[in-house]
């Protein structure tokens, strides 16, 4: 990965020979800083503007592992599209669309819950999210001494199950996540949204996509050859192997770089 900062020139002329561009944003850690819990994560008045200002100039879209209900709460906006889920629900002018799980994959889903229920009791500061057709396991708050422990039994207990349950499991920035291997993740999310604009606008535009975690790497690789992809490497994931071509350095330079956007 490059620093984006060094190389804006680059950027500029892939957007221009591209004919514009589409922003594509993970929300967590991207347009909300990373908070203790899910709940606490917010996007400040300041984000909330720029992002309303881009939409006005280009397509947007907020791509993220959160329900539906739970994105429109931090950010209700009509100018943007929404995926979440994982690209499970999407919804553009109001409208809401539901991709169907399989029954036995939510049962699998309820079941891994029950199983790493236990784990509550023994490990304070662990948070265990239902995100309805996933779970996520968030240790932030843990003491950082039972986290490698912690880490062990979580991976010894929910890798299996997800193989034998067609489930997939990430693991990155304090947090396990579970949810169904139904063929769609982030990287399909950016390809869907990338080709509902095409249609919408009747133009090409150079997609660009900020994430921060392990699940954005899917829509880094489906947009390596078309696209801008930008990490955020922050200091806790030195070194870490991305299919993103761009780094920043911190969730701050979110706000830096639509400003570069919008000025151009
Ligand atoms: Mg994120």
């Amino acid at each position: 990965m490059k620093y984006l900062f060094d190389n804006l020139p680059e950027i500029k002329a892939q957007i221009e020979k591209a004919g514009g561009a589409a922003l594509l944003f993970d929300f967590d850690g991207v347009l909300s800083a990373i908070a203790p819990t899910p709940e606490d994560a917010i996007i400040t008045d300041e984000y909330a503007g720029l992002l309303k200002k881009c939409a006005a100039k280009m397509p947007v879209a907020i791509i993220t592992g959160r329900r539906m209900y739970d994105i429109k709460k931090k950010i209700d906006t009509k100018s943007v599209l929404y995926l979440a889920g994982h690209g499970l629900e999407w919804e553009e002018d109001g409208k809401d669309h539901v991709k169907e799980i399989p029954k036995e994959t939510m049962e699998a889903i309820r079941l891994a819950e029950e199983k790493v229920k236990p784990l509550l009791e023994r490990y304070p500061g662990m948070i265990l999210e239902n995100k309805s057709f996933t779970i996520a396991v968030h240790y932030r708050l843990m003491k950082p001494e039972l986290a490698p422990v912690f880490i062990e039994e979580v991976e010894s207990i929910l890798r299996p199950f997800a193989k034998d349950h067609k489930l997939r499991l990430d693991h990155s920035i304090k947090t396990f996540e579970l949810r169904p291997e139904v063929g769609w993740d982030k990287g399909d999310s950016v390809l869907f949204a990338t080709e509902h604009f095409q249609e919408r606008t009747g133009k090409n535009s150079a997609p660009i996509y900020i994430g921060d975690s392990q699940t954005d790497e899917d829509a880094f690789a489906a947009l390596e050859k078309s696209g801008i992809t930008i990490r955020i490497n922050s200091s806790e994931n030195e070194n870490i192997k991305s299919a993103a071509k761009w780094y920043m350095k911190n969730q701050k330079e979110v706000g830096q770089f639509m400003k570069w956007l919008l000025a151009f």
